[in-house]
């Protein structure tokens, strides 16, 4: 339960008369620490790939699954422990064959995996709770629950009937991103300008953002290249949401932006949530053990791309990609080089302008805050830097909840 009263002492004190000029009014910030900061603050993430987590047997969202890197780094208790309100929780589909008998399996792996995001809650209620609007999310938190909002991270099983995407806003999906790490029916994505230009957005990716504005939703621009983030602000009615993303100017990567077009996001009313993958954010070397498995593996299909895989391939290949992963794991970035990236964003763009969106469960983590219990943490850093109460509400969820009543808004005209 958040306490949305601290206010109430100073008013009291100004409310006693002559001896209010006595004493000093008590300015809540500066006695409350970043803890209890923290807690009474509505703390989302814009990307929780825990969705991933749901179909698996041996986890359960309500208990304090083991803490292993690139497994477990959400469920209830490490939410309680880490302050952690709820957020974005992601319906990822990897990228396919763009023909339709694939789009037809993407869009039905989408909707399943949507039900399992609703199922979780339903059998939860007295702990989650599906929300809709922002109103939604506050209400949500008073109450003591937790906020299940449903975004989709790669619009490919939206195939190329664009009618499905009021399926999934029907069902609370609130935030879309176009594409993925490949190019794909809507949009060039960052990671794969070798491929063919599209010049950003398609002409589909363009009535993609607009059915997106028409429904509701707020547009996400990480992962997508440039040429497709400018498009996406060129064509949205409403500030466009970077969900996970870092800066360019501390690591070059292609999944990271640059100042100037990160202050573009910004004049455009925009966000940009922090991402603490550890390889997008320095340049992590993988042990010679790692290289060589993957190379192995690599070889065992013949080379091709994962993508390219048939279904029974391509998990025969994810159940060898994981042992690989827990035997040689890749090193982890840490806390520092984490806080860096959001305090140089903070820098150049202001509080109104970034949040979090860690990738938890999807890559994110670092040395130091391996899962979301660790959260305090980053509020307690930022207030060391002078940020205050504020700025953190801004931050941690303020920033999105401002967008999202603007795509509200803008639906209702
Ligand atoms: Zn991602």
């Amino acid at each position: 339960m958040k306490h949305f009263l601290p206010i109430l002492p100073a008013l009291i004190l100004a409310a006693c008369g002559a001896e209010s000029d006595q004493i000093d009014p008590v300015d809540p910030a500066e006695q409350a620490t970043p803890r209890e900061i923290h807690e009474r603050i509505l703390v989302i993430d814009s990307h929780l790939d825990t969705p991933a987590n749901l179909s698996k047997a041996d986890f359960d969202i309500v208990t304090d699954n083991p803490t292993q890197m690139g497994q477990v780094q959400v469920d209830l208790p490490k939410m309680q422990r880490g302050g952690l309100d709820g957020g974005f929780w992601v319906i990822f589909t990897p990228q396919g064959p763009l023909d339709e008998a694939s789009y037809a399996a993407a869009k039905q792996a989408a909707l399943t995996r949507s039900d399992e995001i609703i199922a979780m809650v339903e059998a939860h209620p007295d702990e989650f709770e599906l929300a809709y609007t922002a109103d939604d999310a506050e209400r949500i938190v008073a109450d003591g629950k937790r906020i299940v909002f449903q975004s989709i991270e790669n619009s490919y099983p939206l195939g190329t009937d664009l009618t499905v995407l009021e399926d999934f806003y029907e069902r609370g999906v609130r935030l879309v991103g176009p594409v993925h790490f490949r190019d794909n029916q809507f949009a060039d994505s960052a990671t794969d300008l070798s491929a063919t230009d599209l010049g950003g957005l398609t002409p589909l990716g363009e009535e993609l953002v607009r059915e997106a504005n028409r429904l509701g939703m707020m547009v996400d621009g990480s992962h997508a290249a440039d040429s497709t983030v400018e498009d996406i602000m060129e064509i949205s009615t409403t500030p466009i949401v970077l969900s996970h993303s870092g800066v360019k100017a501390l690591y070059d990567h292609p999944r990271n932006i640059s100042d100037d077009l990160l202050r573009r996001v910004a004049e455009n009313g925009g966000v940009i949530q922090m991402n603490a993958l550890g390889s997008y954010i320095e340049n992590l070397e993988p042990p010679a053990e790692r290289t060589a498995a993957l190379e192995e593996l690599a070889a065992s299909f013949e080379g091709r791309s994962p993508f390219d895989l048939s279904d029974e391939e391509r998990e025969q290949y994810m159940a060898r990609r994981g042992e690989i992963d827990s035997a040689y794991p890749m090193p982890l970035s840490s806390f520092e080089v984490f806080m860096e990236q959001m305090l140089y964003a903070l820098e150049i763009v202001g509080p109104e302008h970034v949040g979090m969106g860690a990738d938890w469960d999807g890559g994110g983590g670092v040395a130091g805050m391996e899962d979301v219990s660790f959260l305090p943490k980053v509020t307690e850093r930022l207030m060391e830097e002078g940020y205050t109460e504020a700025d953190l509400e801004k931050i941690w969820g303020g920033n999105l909840l401002r967008i999202m009543r603007q795509v509200e808004a803008a639906k209702a005209q």
